[in-house]
């Protein structure tokens, strides 16, 4: 059974997307629900998936090599997502464990990523990172640099499904999400990653196609 606090967290996340997609004249269900389990340990991590929640994210290779492979092969209907900024010398293990990539900003990685693929025979789906504020301490690409590297994704053979953006922390997040949603139209990818536990619903109604919840549904993190 599952827990019912779970339950009512993830009803209430859920409720909040299908109000918000309502208003822009969407459906909830064009709206992937990544739940961000990053720090939590498998016991917090099941009473999600019996509660019917299928999508997860981690930040670290390191953490969800150590979770994920036993919580996989008893959940194998289960999709993992990287949102997390990741090394090239990680890639073998990332293509591996992760069924789609949120994180994919320059080109040493597109060509680790790609050879990973190659020997793997295993493709993960890949959003480019745009670090739209160009804010040092962040991933992600600029904005010049997009077209360019969506052109070599595709020459790699890796499917390139839309952009992700994490917005400035201190600041409103609603122009940062319509700024992504018109970079993703003029390259013609339809999946935005914009919205975290402050602002999925404002990223609903601009667009959002996959929102990345952790604190609503797991709690806060200790800070480590
Ligand atoms: C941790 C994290 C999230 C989830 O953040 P919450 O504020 O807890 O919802 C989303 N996206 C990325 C990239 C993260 O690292």
């Amino acid at each position: 059974m599952a827990d019912s606090s779970v339950q009512e967290r993830l009803d209430k996340v859920r409720r909040a997307i299908e109000d918000a997609a309502r208003l822009a004249n969407r459906e909830g269900d064009e709206v992937t629900l990544i739940a961000v389990s990053k720090t939590h340990p498998a016991e917090a991590i099941v009473p999600l998936v019996e509660a019917g929640q299928r999508d997860f994210g981690e930040n670290r290779v390191q953490e969800a090599a150590a979770k994920w492979p036993q919580l996989k092969a008893r959940h194998p209907d289960v999709r993992l997502h990287l949102v997390g900024q990741l090394q090239s010398n990680k890639a073998d293990e990332a293509v591996a464990l992760f069924d789609v990539i949120h994180s994919v900003d320059r080109s040493s990685l597109i060509t680790a990523l790609a050879r990973a693929a190659d020997k793997a025979g295993r493709r993960p789906d890949c959003f480019l990172q745009v670090n739209l504020a160009e804010e040092p301490q962040k991933g992600g690409c600029t904005v010049g640099a997009l077209p360019g590297l969506l052109g070599e994704a595709r020459d790699a053979g890796l499917p390139v499904i839309g952009l992700m953006c994490i917005p400035p922390a201190d600041l409103e997040p609603a122009p940062w999400f319509a700024l992504l949603a018109e970079h993703g139209r003029r390259l013609d990818l339809p999946a935005l990653s914009m919205g975290m536990t402050a602002d999925y619903p404002t990223a609903v109604t601009i667009g959002a196609t996959h929102v990345r919840i952790g604190t609503a549904l797991f709690g806060e993190r200790a800070t480590t």
